[in-house]
Order: structure tokens, then sequence, then C-alpha cells
């Protein structure tokens, strides 16, 4: 590293995130102290902490900054929170998680992303994150209610699952839309049904699966 990784994750987090509006000190704070650049391929280290998407392989793409970020505040956790994510692509979001929240689940439909994200997470010491492999659209029901779902992958609607594995008072936070083009959305359980937020226009990688997208659809 040219630089001394910690300069550039504070560099990150005040002219790509607070900038943009972040504001909670919790997210800034485990943004500050995720190594970004061990979550990145080798080619890519050193553009670990630019302000864009990088790919991890397998046709996907570790998430910009600022979404990563940005999607984090939106969950609102509550201290000793257990969360969800799905799709742990590198893990990165996971381990950002893994600073606010009690237990972290998140899941992968690749084996050998699984893996790699797990190594990393556990040279990290962060041993509140467990890995696993699967279809994500269906949720974890064996560990569920959540305080907070992330969904790191579009959907072309909120998966059903998703929602009844929340809380009262739980957010799950998703792109749903299109291939390519999404809108960002929060859903929030209430006691007399779901609220839904319709936020930013975002571009994920597809959710693949029983409640995602079919793997050969390569036609929205
Ligand atoms: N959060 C990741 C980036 C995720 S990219 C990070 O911080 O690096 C989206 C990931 O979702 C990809 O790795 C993709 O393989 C995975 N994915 C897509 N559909 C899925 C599904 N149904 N279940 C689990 N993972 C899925």
């Amino acid at each position: 590293m040219a630089q001394d990784w910690h300069t550039q994750a504070e560099r990150m987090v005040q002219e790509q995130i607070a900038a943009r509006g972040v504001r909670d000190p919790r997210v800034l704070e485990a943004m500050r102290r995720v190594p970004r650049h061990l979550f990145v391929p080798e080619a890519y280290r050193s553009s670990a902490y630019e302000d864009h998407p990088l790919p991890i392989g397998h046709g996907q793409t570790i998430s910009q900054p600022f979404i990563v970020a940005y999607m984090t505040e939106l969950l609102d956790l509550p201290p000793d929170a257990k969360v969800l994510e799905i799709g742990t692509g590198s893990g990165y979001q996971a381990a950002v998680l893994a600073h606010l929240a009690r237990e972290v689940h998140t899941i992968e439909r690749f084996p050998a992303l699984a893996e790699a994200a797990q190594r990393r997470l556990e040279a990290l010491g962060l041993d509140n994150v467990t890995v696993h492999v699967g279809d994500g659209s269906h949720g974890l029901p064996e560990h569920a209610p959540f305080d907070g779902i992330l969904v790191a992958a579009a959907a072309p609607e909120v998966p059903v699952a998703l929602l009844a594995q929340l809380v009262e008072g739980g957010h799950l936070v998703i792109p749903v839309g299109a291939r390519g083009m999404q809108r960002l959305e929060r859903w929030t359980r209430r006691a007399d049904g779901f609220h839904r937020e319709v936020l930013d226009a975002v571009a994920f990688v597809p959710l693949i699966g029983a409640h995602g997208w079919p793997e050969d659809d390569t036609h929205a």
C-alpha cells in the first residue's frame, strides 16, 4: 500500500460517506475499522478505498463503500442486534455489520466466495459472523427473527419470506427492480403491517434464486 490503509479509510469516510450524508457515528467508525483492501483481489488492492464497486470473481462485485455505509445506516440496528445479510460476496459488508451487531448471519450461493469470505472474517477475529452457503432468498428461518436484513443483490420484488423473518420494528433493506437498475427500498415491520420507503436509484448484481431471478435469465 502506497499509504497507510488507516489514512485511506479515513479519507474514504470523510470524502465519500460523511460528505454524502451518512451521519451515524457507529457506522462511520465501523467503516474506519474494516481493512477493505483485504476483501478485494490482490490486483485491485491499490484502488480498494476508491469510490466505486470492484470485481471479486464469479461475475460479482464488492459494493461501493458509500452504498455499504448507507445501507448499514438504513438498518438502524439496536444494540445487541441479530442481523442477516444475503449475498456475502467478499465478506466486506458482513465485516462492517460485525462491528455493529451481536450476531451476523450471511448467506452466499457460490461456495468459493463463501469460503474466501469466511477465511477473511476469521483472520480479522470477527467471530460473531456465521457464513452460510445456499439460496438466501428464503432467508434463514432457523435463526429468525432478525433485527435487520440487508440484501446485497437485486430482486424483482421483495421476497415475502424475508419480511416474515423480521422482528417488529426491524428493517429490511433491499434493491428492487429490473436487472441493472433498481431502487433501494426499506421495509419496516410494524404491529399493523409493513411500511415501505422507496429510496435511491442503485445498480446491484441480481439475486438468483427461488424468490429472485432465474439463473439463466439474461433477457430482462
Ligand atoms: N456484500 C458483498 C457484495 C455482494 S455482491 C460484499 O460486501 O462484498 C452480491 C452477492 O450475492 C454475490 O456474491 C452473489 O453470488 C450473491 N447472491 C446472488 N443471489 C444469491 C442468493 N439467492 N443467495 C445467496 N447469495 C446470492
